[in-house]
């Protein structure tokens, strides 16, 4: 595992090769399996798909796709395999069965499975003792921007076997970020990312259920709600600096202040007899913060604190 911090090289659409000449299998047809398929195909990259459960190839060999029969006669039709299922248990569950290893011997799989690192560097290790190239990767985009130049995608593994492989994988169209040689690292920025979209998801949950307990709907909410989306990239790129560099002014605004708005939702959530139990886990960090003699800083101090060993 590399330790030093890596270049991340991103790059847009390429063309260095017809499309037409490429090869790709899909393993995985869910909704982004699918997408990905679609993608490949409408470049003009032979695609070659399947699926644990027959029949969601259908439409996709309607579009020129190949449908296999097993998994081990997809991954022999492609220089390169995508993986795309639930997680990497599933993955692995297809990757290691031995006809499948056996095919894969000298490819290259690409795991674009939503997992840990810890799932990236097991099954790279699994893939280097099986004489299987592996690439790791993440999707940060819903299907609806696969193909086109909204998605985006994160890579980890050699960067020699991203390039050899990137004219089919500029394809899918967006944005394509090669993190480094630790292949973990995609999966890495996926479950920071991921978490900071289930927090926020939940807390709009809550937040929708609070209004509507004092007869606000949620169409009525929303503009103001996305609003709040709208002032989150400044802050998040301050207290990203303020983390880094270790500074953690409250001048604009103080954890003591943060905390008393927090407790306020507390307490309205409750009143209506709302689960409050996520806003008062963020109450109770603040709180921490601040026992802990912070509570005159900002609120990139909570940060330091969870990181805190
Ligand atoms: P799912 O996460 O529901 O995955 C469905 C796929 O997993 C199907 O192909 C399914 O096969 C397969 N699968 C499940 N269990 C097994 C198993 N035990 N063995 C073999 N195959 C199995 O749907 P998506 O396609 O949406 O997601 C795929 C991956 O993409 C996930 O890791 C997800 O987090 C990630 N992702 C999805 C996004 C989205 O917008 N949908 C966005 C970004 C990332 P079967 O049909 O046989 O059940």
């Amino acid at each position: 595992m590399s330790t030093s911090a890596p270049t991340p090289t991103t790059s847009a659409r390429s063309a260095s090769e017809p499309a037409a000449r490429r090869a790709v299998t899909v393993l995985g047809l869910g909704p982004m399996g699918r997408a990905l398929a679609d993608a490949f195909l409408q470049a003009g990259v032979r695609t070659t798909v399947w699926n644990r459960t027959p029949g969601r190839d259908r439409t996709l060999i309607e579009r020129g796709a190949a449908g296999a029969r097993t998994a081990e006669e997809a991954v022999a039709a492609s220089d390169l395999t995508v993986v795309c299922v639930v997680n990497y248990e599933a993955a692995t569950a297809i990757l290691r069965r031995p006809a499948v290893a056996d095919a894969l011997k000298g490819r290259t799989v690409l795991n674009l499975t939503a997992g840990t690192p810890g799932d990236a560097r097991a099954t790279a290790d699994w893939a280097a003792d099986h004489g299987v190239r592996y690439l790791d990767g993440a999707i940060m985009t819903p299907i609806t921007t696969i193909g086109t130049p909204h998605g985006v995608f994160l890579h980890s593994g050699p960067a020699d076997l991203y390039d050899a492989h990137r004219p089919v994988l500029d394809t899918l169209g967006g944005t394509h970020t090669h993190l480094g040689a630790d292949i973990g690292r995609a999966a890495a920025h996926d479950v920071a990312l991921l978490d900071l979209f289930w927090t926020a998801m939940t807390g709009y949950a809550h937040a929708l259920a609070v209004a509507r307990a004092e007869g606000i709907t949620a169409r009525e909410l929303a503009p103001f709600a996305k609003g709040i989306g709208a002032i989150l990239p400044p802050i998040f790129e301050q207290i990203a600096a303020d983390v880094d560099d270790g500074k953690h002014s409250g001048a604009s605004s103080a954890l003591t202040s943060a905390a008393s708005s927090m407790a306020h939702i507390v307490q309205a959530s409750e009143a209506h007899g709302i689960d409050s139990g996520v806003i008062r886990a963020a109450e109770g960090l603040a709180r921490r913060a601040i026992g802990r003699g912070h509570g005159g800083d900002g609120f990139s101090r909570v940060a330091e604190l969870l990181g805190r060993r």
